[in-house]
């Protein structure tokens, strides 16, 4: 495995994920944007998977527009998706592509930023079932189309405050605890068996709406863009990483 700089300094070459299939959540906006755009440069075929379709007609655009390989578009709303759902999305996947080799569960939502004794009882239901509930089935149901991968990789998606609890972030704390927790369990599991490894990113400050509902008052010109850690991720996507199982890595220094 490379050293922590080595993986934030990461250069990928330029076919490192040619003929991979990689399904990315959130691939409309933010960080999961920037991770489909970076996969399909480095020549994978991407699963645009995400709630608001114009925005992942957009990505769609931009990698047409730039020579990718045809990405394809999937909806899925995280609140609402049912075991069903993603049974039914990987039954879909299996029939067009035979395996996956990839799955970036990057969506997630902030919930509120207050105190814990006023937290309010549906947004921690909303923010459980996005950030880690719906996680946990998407991934189950996957994961037979993963096996059929020679070298496929799941990457989970942390934070600073899922290793570290700090005031006012609520359940998004707790449930990014919960997802370093599910992903060293099911790197466990995994470690030796097969051909799949399962880590998680932390994508360190990084300027995108959900950091900017965050930190209001923070110049945003002052942090990362999505852009500027897509390193770690391309290592974590491609051949380079296999191996690397049951890590929690962060993609900024800083
Ligand atoms: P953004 O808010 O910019 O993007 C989040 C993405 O998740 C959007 O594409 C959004 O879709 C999607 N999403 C939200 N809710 C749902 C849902 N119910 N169903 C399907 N998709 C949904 O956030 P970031 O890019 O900043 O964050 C990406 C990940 O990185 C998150 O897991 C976050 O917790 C984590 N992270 C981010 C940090 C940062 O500084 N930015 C720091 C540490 C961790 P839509 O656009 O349609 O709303």
């Amino acid at each position: 495995m490379l050293t922590a700089e080595q993986i934030i300094a990461y250069q990928a070459s330029s076919e490192l994920l040619k003929d991979r299939i990689i399904l990315i959540t959130g691939a409309g906006d933010g960080i999961g944007k920037a991770a489909a755009l970076a996969c399909a440069e480095f020549g994978a075929n991407v699963i645009l998977a995400g709630r608001t379709v114009a925005k992942l007609e957009a990505v769609y655009d931009q990698i047409i527009a730039a020579n990718g390989p045809e990405p394809v578009i999937y909806p899925v709303d995280l609140e609402g998706a049912t075991p069903e759902d993603y049974d039914e999305l990987a039954v879909n996947l299996d029939k067009q592509f035979g395996r996956l080799d990839g799955l970036l569960l990057n969506a997630g939502i902030l919930g509120q930023r207050t105190p814990l004794s006023n937290y309010r009882q549906d947004v921690w239901d909303k923010v459980i079932q996005v950030n880690i509930t719906a996680q946990f089935q998407m991934t189950q149901a996957l994961m037979p189309i993963l096996e059929k991968s020679k070298d496929a990789s799941i990457i989970f998606t942390s934070s600073g405050v899922g290793r570290v609890g700090r005031a006012f972030w609520g359940a998004y704390a707790v449930s990014k605890f919960a997802i370093e927790g599910m992903m060293q369990t099911w790197a466990s599991e995994l470690d030796g068996l097969g051909a799949i490894r399962i880590n998680a990113i932390n994508p360190g400050g990084t300027r995108t709406t959900m950091r900017a509902q965050a930190f209001p008052a923070e110049n945003p010109n002052e942090l990362k863009t999505a852009e500027d850690i897509m390193p770690t991720y391309l290592y974590l996507l491609g051949p380079d990483s296999t191996g690397v199982n049951g890590q929690s890595i962060n993609a900024q220094n800083r």
